[in-house]
């Protein structure tokens, strides 16, 4: 394939949906089947914050279980073996230097469960090679929407970039007893406001988020979860069409929205 890879934001929500089947699952898989199977997958999760930038540099990325201990043992047991791809990783490097420095990490990091709840679900067969990019937690939206900017020539040479996080993504309200129940108001309102801003393709809307003042500040209580889908954006070409996916909530603060950008037949198959 030689056309420009789509890029796609995944609303992860709790890493439990990797022990499950469920209409997020399904869609996860939709996207990934009509989006076919990439050379390899550049991923941003809301899961790896750094000071400064790293990107995963070793052949063997280890699946990371990067969760608290009250979940249920078997997501403990999950392994997501995907080869890394350290020629992505300095090409990722060579992109963005000399403005912005990129640690080739050969270490610290692997897969979280940010990367691999979703892969595990979209390439269940972790056949294809992956490469995990940090957040610098330093930076302001702008920037992080610049660093998905540079990274868009990748999508031409059959990457994936694939962001993990949720546009809204309030713990400190979720509510564990109501998964399907009706979402808050402000959640309601503020990932209305960001899907229009998508549809329109107004990206300085969705980077200056925090001007939706309240309603903001209470979806994106850390804005980690947030940022992946500036790289995702900045990646998007001028006019190129989105398409949304699984946009509803579950625990009444998590926005369980994924955006695809970059037009497929099959995409537009799966999302009818
Ligand atoms: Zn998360």
């Amino acid at each position: 394939m030689t056309a420009r890879r789509p890029a796609v934001f995944f609303g992860h929500g709790s890493p439990t949906v990797a022990l499950e089947e469920s209409q997020t699952t399904r869609c996860w898989a939709a996207i990934a089947a009509a989006i076919g199977k990439p050379k390899a997958i550049l991923a941003i999760s809301a899961h790896w914050l750094t000071r400064g930038v790293a990107v995963t540099a070793m052949a063997r990325p280890k699946t990371i279980h990067d969760f608290g201990r009250g979940l249920p043992a078997p997501l403990f047991d999950i392994q997501y073996p995907a080869p890394g791809d350290p020629a992505l990783a300095a090409r990722v490097q060579s992109l963005l230097a000399p403005v912005t420095p990129v640690h080739l990490d050969q270490s610290q990091w692997g897969l979280d469960h940010g990367t691999w709840s979703v892969l595990s679900k979209a390439w269940p067969h972790a056949d294809v090679p992956v490469v995990q990019l940090s957040m610098d937690a330093t930076r302001p939206p702008a920037w992080h929407y610049e660093i998905g900017r540079r990274l868009a020539p990748l999508r031409d040479e059959d990457v994936l970039i694939l962001g993990s996080g949720n546009v809204v993504h309030n713990l400190s309200v979720m509510s564990w007893e109501g998964r399907t129940a009706p979402a808050y108001d402000w959640a309601v309102r503020f990932n209305a406001a960001m899907r229009t801003a998508i549809e329109t393709d107004d990206a300085q809307a969705v980077i200056n988020y925090a001007a939706l003042g309240e309603d903001a500040a209470l979806a994106v209580t850390d804005p980690d979860h947030f940022w992946p889908l500036l790289y995702v954006l900045g990646a998007r070409a001028p006019g190129e069409r989105v398409r949304l996916f699984n946009d509803g909530f579950e625990f009444k603060s998590l926005s369980m929205m994924c955006v695809l950008v970059g037009e497929t037949e099959a995409a537009v198959r799966a999302a009818a």
